[in-house]
């Protein structure tokens, strides 16, 4: 049976995520200007996830993107594709300052901090969902592909495992991981070698956390995993069509963090199902946890600040909504209905 867990306390997210409140005018323009270059790719005709040919009928508009809900697996997709050009503009730019950004601040205090709040909690629940499997997690040898910064690789160390290694295209992050976590678990991979790292790995365990819905060619991953006979599970953190997205609608001058930029899709409950299902896994493990509550808590902040509110009434919302922001959160995520989903898959 598989194991389901809800919920997460969002006090993390408010404390790391404060920059999406205090600097939404930066945030916005950098959306729109990725949405001005996806416009100019090339059409997408067939969905991202399940590969069927997508309708014709838009779903939904924003910032003059048209969005189509899969008819066979309910995946959202843009109806761009996201090509090379595309995905260089975007990364180069929008993260690179980014990184820079997380370069300047990070010592090894907030980087712990970051891993211990964020991400120790996704490494515990492998290795919990690994364990009730009836697995001793310290005999699998794992990989975290798209590793960033490593993170999730200090996590997974963190949580006690040893045979741990990232892999990630950013020099410049894997540099910066491997000097915080203190020895040389990251390494790079070019990106035109996605494939070929996936082939070549010799871990059970492959994780993939926030970047499923970022490679290019997400079909030809998992047919990679599926064909690897080292790899016997796929943990993955994917963005889903949630609550979030009807919020984003509702205010197009608030920086919109679920449906943007890179999220160019959007996995829902049964796209996932379908995932599993064509690339011959099994769902051993799933959590649910969302940002939608917070994102609500932000929009209203937002907008009371642009339409001049009095700092009273600001200050009221925050103290109002901010003790129950879990509360309605876990009510979304018993749903499946939350912005985020964690998943651990086993090939059978
Ligand atoms: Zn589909």
């Amino acid at each position: 049976m598989s194991i389901k867990r809800y919920g997460k306390s969002s006090s993390a997210l408010l404390n790391q995520k404060t920059s999406f409140f205090a600097e939404n005018e930066k945030h916005l323009k950098n959306q729109r200007r990725i949405a001005e270059i996806y416009v100019k790719q090339p059409k997408r005709t067939n969905c991202k996830n399940c590969n069927k040919e997508l309708g014709t009928v838009t779903d939904l508009v924003k910032d003059g993107v048209d969005y189509i809900v899969c008819d066979y697996c309910e995946h959202l997709n843009g109806i761009y594709e996201d090509t090379s050009d595309f995905c260089n503009a975007m990364y180069t730019n929008d993260s690179g300052e980014e990184y820079a950004a997380n370069y300047q601040s990070a010592d090894v205090d907030s980087y712990n901090y970051r891993t211990s709040s964020i991400y120790l909690p996704k490494a515990n629940f492998l290795y919990t969902s690994l364990q009730s499997n009836k697995l001793k997690p310290n005999n699998l040898e794992y990989l975290d592909f798209g590793a960033g910064s490593g993170y999730f690789v200090a996590a997974l160390k963190k949580a006690g495992l040893q045979n741990v290694n990232g892999t990630e295209v950013s020099e410049h992050q894997v540099n910066f991981g491997n000097a915080m976590i203190g020895e040389n678990v990251l390494r790079t991979h070019n990106i035109e070698d996605t494939n070929k790292t996936i082939r070549e790995s010799t871990a059970q365990v492959i994780s993939m956390i926030g970047v499923l819905e970022h490679v290019q060619k997400p079909r030809e991953v998992l047919e990679e995993i599926k064909k690897n006979d080292h790899i016997k599970y796929l943990y993955i953190s994917v963005p889903t069509f949630s609550l979030s997205v009807y919020l984003e609608q509702l205010s197009p001058d608030v920086f919109h963090r679920q449906l943007h930029g890179g999220h160019t899709h959007l996995y829902t409950e049964k796209s996932l199902q379908h995932l599993s299902k064509e690339f011959g896994f099994e769902i051993m493990a799933e959590w649910w946890f969302g940002a939608d509550a917070v994102d609500l808590f932000r929009h209203v902040a937002v907008t009371l600040e642009k339409t001049n509110a009095s700092t009273k009434l600001q200050n009221k919302w925050k103290k109002d909504f901010i003790p129950i922001i879990d509360a309605v959160q876990i009510e979304i995520d018993k749903k499946h209905y939350s912005s985020e989903v964690h998943m651990l898959f086993k090939k059978i």
